[in-house]
């Protein structure tokens, strides 16, 4: 049996905790054998309530940061570096759960006997913390209710923190969990299914994941996956939606930074035939394949191929994948040159080659593909006209042509994958859904993408407050008490900054791009000043003239640069482009443009839909559907920025945890009553401080049996005497604090601040 926690009394928990514990099953209060629960009420009572008084020698004995006292950045600093030393990696911080990246496989934390303690336990979370608590609440607030609510873990952190090995953990537990032998179905089509569903993850990670300076397995792009589970909760099935994939990392490559794995893969795992066949001999050196030289475990091609073939992708399939990859590859070795960059360019000599072989892997005809390369096709009223092109437009267009293709092959593959794993409507009646996505960024230099996926990051905010606010509320009001008094950090005026209508930076960027008109980044800037100068949250530098913006994000500030953003924006794609991949000999290749109509494209503006419209969209549909249900957070922290095996620097970790809002979570619930204890127990403990006799008596003889509305007179009381006292004692009396701040009678239990607590225990010593 694992070490369970030592905070456990449900009496006494927080109201995260207790929300927790109230979702595991479905909103109905856990209730043990109550005599057991009085028990091991009495039994640790007194260490509950000693947890609340900080010690900081006990500090990594706190499973849960509201139970650090005072909540600052610096006790729960302390608190999670205090675990981390002893190798606890997860914590809970409320209603969500922090967890800390141990950089280094811990043996027996995730395997299968672990899983299966998890599952089994009456009580899973009375023990240590653990993703699988979460895993496991998810998956019981789905069992025995006539309509439960699906389930979302939202899994968050910046790059390198652990949300994709988080997600695959995820995974792992539910195809473990939810995929039972007893059942009556073939052992093999048990078997394919959460295989398939497995397997997802080594193809996804190959064409979405690359190696980057923040981590050797970067995910390019997000990702939620439902898990669709059937009557009976099994695992029947699986759908996924990805988002905003880095397409521009095919044909640019940060410096020290790789292109996506399955390029280094395909380089390294080849067979001398294959090599042949995709042009790719050993000693080939690669613009668009920087760093091949590193060793990554990343780097399985076997793996990938595998997984393929588990998911029905065929080796025809594959062959003409790898070519379209093969082509790629050889497209970036194309260089184009001009006496000077007004002239028209060609292809430059030693490139031709390449250009015939990206041709020839590719299926269309080399001089078609150098024409479009060339040469810009004009629209004058119904005339067109044939504009050669400067040496850079040649350089946009090949990779605009190469991103092109690869972000709808990646595309088509999502599209695959859903195929092969996604259960029939009639088969499945609830989900449970992973949300792996970028975490909030700020760089030294930030742009669209960075705008966008800060974006996603206030949205998932707000959706957090939100939620966790409602989930407070609900108990508070089920209680009888006012609800007015918690207090939150909305972050509703930065999204109206970013999307609102009429007027948001998104807005203005559209309608720049719909101007069709050529990009002037200092204008927009005046624009941005002029338009948006009544909200708050955007500022500029008076004293720098550089076209830029800054938004303060929950997470913290972050500097836009305005040069580039307007043209990503629009992610124009020349239809001569689309037109020529039409004509491919390569069927896959064609398969994946033939539906992509240029004559739409041009006349009502396909590229007019801009990044961020699609962006937004696409964003507002995973909330609707994040909104139905019932959400588990988990916030990854990664505790040094080198991936260095258990090292824990306080200076990365504070950023992160201003940047997630662990703090302001944990202030939340501060701000509320954390502290929530029955009648009766609070009776039991507190009742000596009254000189009541009639508080003796049932304090002396244990008789509490009575019921609550009973009960509620003498608790009224009670608090009446300690606050009368506190009123009496000037030297005690705590800042303005009146008494409805401190404390709150509910119908049933106490609501306490850590003040009042303290005050309590500060009453009952005396009268010990
Ligand atoms: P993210 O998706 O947040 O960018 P990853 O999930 O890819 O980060 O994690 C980065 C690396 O950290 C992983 O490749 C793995 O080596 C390590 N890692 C993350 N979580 C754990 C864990 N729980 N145990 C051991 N190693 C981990
Ligand atoms: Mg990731």
């Amino acid at each position: 049996m694992r070490k369970k926690m030592s905070l456990t009394p449900k009496s006494m928990i927080s109201a995260e905790e207790q929300s927790r514990a109230e979702y595991k099953h479905g909103g109905r209060e856990v209730k043990g054998n109550s005599k057991k629960v009085n028990q091991s009420l009495n039994e640790s009572l007194d260490g509950e309530i000693q947890a609340f008084l900080i010690d900081e020698d006990q500090l990594h004995t706190y499973d849960d940061l509201t139970k650090v006292n005072p909540v600052t950045q610096t006790t729960v600093l302390k608190c999670l570096q205090a675990r981390y030393s002893m190798k606890v990696f997860y914590t809970h911080a409320g209603c969500t759960l922090v967890a800390l990246n141990p950089f280094q496989p811990i043996p027996d934390l995730y395997s299968l006997d672990v899983m299966k303690e998890y599952h089994c336990a009456p009580q899973p979370q009375e023990f240590k913390p653990h993703i699988f608590i979460v895993a496991e609440e998810a998956y019981r607030n789905l069992q025995g209710q006539m309509e439960p609510v699906n389930q979302s873990l939202v899994v968050s952190g910046e790059s390198g923190a652990g949300k994709t090995w988080t997600s695959r953990c995820l995974m792992k537990y539910y195809a473990t969990v939810a995929a039972s032998s007893s059942v009556v179905k073939s052992q093999d089509t048990v078997d394919r299914i959460e295989r398939r569903v497995l397997d997802s993850n080594p193809i996804m990670e190959a064409f979405g994941n690359a190696c980057t300076l923040r981590n050797n397995n970067s995910s390019r792009f997000g990702k939620y996956i439902q898990l669709q589970l059937d009557r009976s909760q099994l695992l029947v099935g699986a759908s996924v939606q990805t988002y905003l994939l880095e397409k521009t990392r095919v044909a640019c490559q940060p410096a020290k930074e790789r292109n996506f794995h399955i390029f280094y893969q395909m380089m390294k795992g080849a067979t001398d035939e294959q090599r042949k066949e995709w042009r790719m001999p050993k000693d080939q050196q690669f613009v668009w394949l920087p760093n091949a030289e590193k060793t990554l475990e990343e780097d399985c091609f076997q793996e990938t191929l595998e997984a393929m073939v588990h998911l029905g992708i065929n080796a025809e399939k594959q062959g003409q994948i790898f070519k379209i990859l093969a082509g790629i590859l050889q497209f970036g070795n194309v260089n184009f040159s001009s006496a000077d960059e007004s002239q028209p360019c060609n292809i430059e000599e030693q490139s031709k080659d390449f250009l015939q072989r990206a041709a020839g892997l590719l299926g269309v005809p080399v001089d078609e593909l150098l024409a479009c390369l060339r040469v810009r096709t004009l629209k004058a009223g119904k005339q067109s006209v044939l504009k050669p092109c400067s040496q850079s437009e040649c350089s946009v267009r090949r990779d605009c042509l190469a991103k092109l293709i690869y972000a709808q092959l990646f595309e088509w593959l999502v599209t695959f994958i859903n195929n092969s794993i996604c259960a029939d409507n009639s088969i499945w009646c609830n989900f449970i859904g992973l949300l792996d996505v970028y975490g909030f960024e700020c760089f030294p230099v930030n742009n669209l993408e960075q705008l966008c996926i800060n974006y996603a990051n206030e949205k998932l905010q707000q959706h957090f407050v939100a939620h966790y606010l409602r989930a407070q509320q609900e108990e508070y009001v089920s209680e009888g008490l006012e609800w007015s008094f918690v207090k939150y950090q909305d972050n509703q005026n930065c999204l109206d900054l970013i999307e609102g209508s009429p007027t948001s930076i998104f807005s203005l960027l559209n309608e720049e791009c719909r101007l069709n008109r050529v990009s002037d980044a200092k204008k927009f800037r005046g624009r941005l000043e002029k338009e948006l100068c009544d909200n708050a949250n955007i500022s500029w530098d008076k004293y720098s003239q550089e076209a830029h913006f800054t938004v303060a994000h929950y997470a913290g500030k972050v500097n836009y640069q305005i040069d580039g953003m307007m043209e990503k924006n629009k992610d124009p794609v020349p239809r001569e482009l689309i037109a020529l991949l039409q004509k491919s000999e390569n069927p896959l290749l064609h398969q994946i443009f033939a539906d992509k109509d240029t004559e739409n494209a041009k006349s009502k503006g396909l590229s007019k839909v801009t990044v961020v419209s699609k962006f937004k969209n696409s964003l507002e549909s995973l909330m609707k559907i994040l909104h139905t249900t019932t959400p588990h957070y988990t916030r990854c922290i990664k505790p040094n920025p080198d991936c260095k095996p258990l090292t824990f620097q306080k200076e990365e970790v504070i950023i992160q945890l201003k940047a997630c809002g662990i703090v302001e979570t944990i202030h939340i619930s501060a701000a509320g009553f954390p502290i929530r204890i029955p009648f009766k127990s609070f009776i039991q403990r507190y009742g000596l401080i009254s000189k009541s006799s009639a508080f003796k008596t049932v304090v002396h003889t244990g008789d509490l049996d009575t019921d609550k509305d009973s009960l509620r007179p003498a608790v009224d009381k009670l608090l009446r005497v300690v606050l009368q006292s506190q009123v009496l004692d000037p030297a005690c009396q705590r800042d303005s604090e009146t008494h409805s701040t401190l404390v709150h009678c509910g119908r049933t239990k106490v609501f306490l601040t850590q003040s009042m607590l303290e005050l309590l225990e500060d009453q009952r010593k005396k009268v010990l």
